[in-house]
């Protein structure tokens, strides 16, 4: 059996032999539990027949395991002292490439055009939390071509994905993750299985992208525009944060127009809006503001 980058005695025998030092910058919170990693593996779904973009591969401890199970992978590493050492770790498999890259600058849409000719890929990352955010958002709404995105990101951050309206975690991004996908939290990963320790739970979920969306809408953009606004000042009523929004281009009572023919109140606040709610309602606004 080849031996296992992630077991703890072998992190600490590269990360010592290299003098690298952990960026917490960086999120750096590797892996070093191999049940975990089958776990992950087995959660995607992955097989010779899958493209993987890795998002992160510190030292190699996940690329390893996909390296083994996909036809082929991607891996984008922010941190230049990264390479060198995955060039040892994981340098001799030939079905892997790496990219010295923040890939939070990276046209994902080129790379997947030019590495997968455009087809379906899928996202495997034990992602740096800092770009937890932003990373899912982009590979949302930009629409990649993604079939799934299974990620370790913070216990609270996959709460967050799956919150329903009116309560404290619903947000942007749970509205972005389940209008474009359906999601499910594979397991919850204890802080023992890092080093360093992070000092949250984090958990792995899996984001199927749909293939028809459960709401429709007439412009996606526009409808996300409203769920950020909405969100940006969650305290205030969805009137007063329509009414600020300058692009809009409607008058006060246009918008109250709008907000009251899909049957809620004036005095809601955005945060109790359903998925469908905000569809209406930004259909409702575009109609008005394009006539
Ligand atoms: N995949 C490894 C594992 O599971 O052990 C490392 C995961 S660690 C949580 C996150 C990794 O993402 C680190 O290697 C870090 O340097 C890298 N990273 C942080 N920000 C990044 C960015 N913007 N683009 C690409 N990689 C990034």
């Amino acid at each position: 059996m080849i031996e296992r980058i992630s077991s703890p005695i072998k992190t600490k025998e590269i990360i010592e032999k290299n003098n690298f030092y952990f960026k917490k910058n960086f999120g750096q919170n590797f892996l070093v539990d191999s049940n975990i990693l089958d776990n992950i593996i087995s959660a995607a779904n992955i097989t010779k027949d899958d493209f993987v973009l890795e998002i992160g591969p510190g030292i190699g401890s996940l690329t390893q395991y996909l390296a083994e199970s996909a036809g082929k992978v991607v891996a984008v590493e922010i941190d230049t002292n990264l390479i060198p050492i995955l060039k040892e770790t994981v340098g001799d498999y030939d079905n892997l490439e790496i990219i010295n890259e923040d890939i939070l600058k990276l046209d994902i849409n080129a790379l997947v055009a030019e590495k997968n000719n455009s087809k379906p890929i899928k996202v495997v990352a034990n992602l740096p939390y800092y770009i937890t955010t932003p990373i899912i958002m982009e590979l949302l709404e930009k629409k990649v071509n993604v079939e799934s995105i299974t990620v370790m990101v913070q216990r609270e951050v996959a709460a967050r994905m799956q919150a329903s309206a009116g309560t404290k975690d619903y947000g942007a991004l749970s509205i972005a993750v389940q209008f474009y996908s359906d999601a499910k939290t594979d397991f919850i990963v204890p802080p023992s299985c890092f080093m360093p320790r992070p000092n949250v739970d984090s958990a792995v979920i899996t984001l199927t992208l749909l293939g028809k969306k459960k709401v429709e809408t007439i412009d996606q953009d526009f409808m996300f525009h409203i769920v950020k606004c909405a969100f940006g000042q969650r305290r205030k009523t969805l009137m007063n944060t329509l009414n600020n929004l300058g692009k809009l281009n409607l008058s006060k009572e246009e918008i109250t127009e709008a907000i009251t023919s899909i049957g809620i109140s004036e005095k809601i606040r955005g945060e109790a809006l359903t998925i469908e709610q905000f569809a209406l309602l930004s259909d409702e606004l575009y109609r008005r503001s394009k006539k």
